[in-house]
């Protein structure tokens, strides 16, 4: 049975609400790129699925980088001169500048005031800021909070540390047949912001744990790590295992209830970009396909040039382009259960096709085969043949052992899942068979045909 149908035998609706409980179970945590926030978010995830835990100690060379200072906050807070807290880490991990320095002390509003961030367009929203590579500190309020401070004195106090540590991945392996692997990788390291974190851990995590139950084509490899300084880190301690990519995507902002959008891998017609294009133009409405750039998540990283892996991006609305992207805004309600179950359910119909994309060889080339006799044609003539006959037709045509059922449903406008079906349907009745993965180089199927090895009478 494919995922997706697996899938869609659960209760939906059910599913949603898995995957926003997990969302709300994460919210909460302090995440950063590296630090405690991101050890307990592993921690909830590996109680799911089988997760291993990597620490990279800090001040380890990776590529032009080097692994930070490990950052922890337990508390920070602006207090008035009575000691009232007017902006408070504890109401809100996203009042502190994330990886801000430590300090204590007394200061007025002039002082204060360039360690400020606020949005004067959304003046209840919170900003998110980092500053992950120049060691500073900073608090981020609401506008009307910042609007609300007189000229007195504040006491400012963020009780963090920036030591050596490590940085902290999780990575959860699936082993398949083939050694081949699909990468599925997920930022995790934003704190209370939803959509754009929280949203591609869960549908991650969920798709994880329904791949570990079955038999599966590829190896599967799901990284939970910190944007940017994660994936490079990865893959610098990865470079000889990256060879065995064969598929990636990276998933982020998948929660919202903005429309999919598919942005490309550098290679821009890898196998995974005609998969991820064909489901959502057949299973979505308005679905965007954007070209590859080299600004955005990680897929930045496993596409840089020394590697050009064949790793695309799911999303539903664009980073940057959501005014709630980076705010207190992207939060739990901006989130949908519906949306993130259409999410899997998407992600699920890819790896489908990633599964099921194989090539065949039709056992009899020689005219069309009497499909009725075999009760694989409509029953009584008429004008129309419904798609199941149009697709078993077009399997049939396009089985030379050279086109695969991505090629067939992409020339034929059938759906992969149909076209798919037809190719079980006709194999069980002796008229196709499966081309082995490996048989790529070689004679191929239609010089076996001319040569006459195929031929049956
Ligand atoms: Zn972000």
């Amino acid at each position: 049975m494919s995922l997706l149908k697996e899938l869609d035998e659960r209760d939906v609706a059910n599913t949603g609400e898995e995957l926003h409980r997990f969302a709300t179970d994460l919210y909460p945590i302090c995440r950063s790129i590296t630090g405690d926030g991101i050890r307990r978010t592993l921690a909830l995830i590996g109680s799911r699925v089988p997760l291993q835990t990597v620490e990279v100690s800090t001040g380890t060379p990776v590529f032009d980088w080097t692994v930070p200072k490990e950052w922890n906050i337990r508390d920070a807070y602006i207090a008035d001169s009575g000691g009232k807290r007017l902006v408070d880490f504890q109401q809100c991990n996203l009042h502190v500048m994330n990886y801000s320095a430590p300090v204590h002390a007394t200061m007025p509003l002039s002082d204060l005031r360039p360690h400020l961030f606020t949005i004067p367009k959304h003046p209840d929203w919170i900003p998110y800021r980092t500053s992950y590579y120049k060691e500073d500190w900073g608090f981020c309020l609401s506008h009307n909070q910042m609007l609300a401070l007189d000229n007195g004195d504040y006491e400012v106090c963020i009780d963090s540390t920036l030591q050596d540590g490590y940085l902290t991945y999780g990575e959860c392996c699936l082993a398949g047949r083939s050694s081949d692997e699909v990468l599925i990788s997920c930022h995790s390291c934003h704190p209370s912001l939803a959509n754009d974190n929280l949203s591609g851990l869960t549908v991650a995590t969920l798709l994880a744990q329904l791949l570990s139950e079955r038999d599966l084509r590829y190896s599967y490899r799901f990284l939970f790590i910190p944007g940017t300084i994660g994936a490079i880190t990865w893959l610098a301690r990865n470079r000889e295992a990256v060879g065995r990519i064969r598929h990636g995507l990276v998933l982020t902002c998948i929660g919202d209830t903005g429309g999919f959008h598919y942005k490309k891998s550098r290679r821009g017609d890898a196998e995974i970009d005609r998969a991820a294009a064909h489901i959502l133009i057949h299973c979505s409405k308005s679905p965007q396909i954007l070209e590859f750039s080299p600004y955005g998540y990680d897929e930045r990283q496993y596409c840089s040039p020394g590697f050009n892996l064949p790793v695309g991006c799911l999303m539903r609305s664009v980073w940057g382009s959501f005014p709630e992207y980076h705010t207190s805004a992207d939060n739990l309600e901006f989130i949908r259960p519906v949306q993130l179950a259409e999410s899997l359910r998407m992600c699920a119909a890819i790896l489908d096709v990633l599964e099921d994309n194989r090539r065949y060889c039709n056992l009899s080339p020689y005219c069309e085969p009497e499909l009725g006799r075999r009760n694989l044609y409509r029953s009584t003539g008429g004008n129309e043949i419904g798609m199941e006959t149009h697709a078993r037709l077009w399997v049939l045509n396009l089985s030379d052992g050279e086109h695969s059922l991505l090629d067939i449903a992409e020339r034929s406008g059938v759906p992969f899942s149909a076209i798919s079906e037809a190719a079980k349907l006709l194999c069980q009745n002796g008229l196709l068979s499966i081309v082995p993965d490996d048989s790529t180089g070689g004679t191929t199927p239609s010089q076996a045909w001319h040569e006459g090895t195929l031929q049956r009478s």
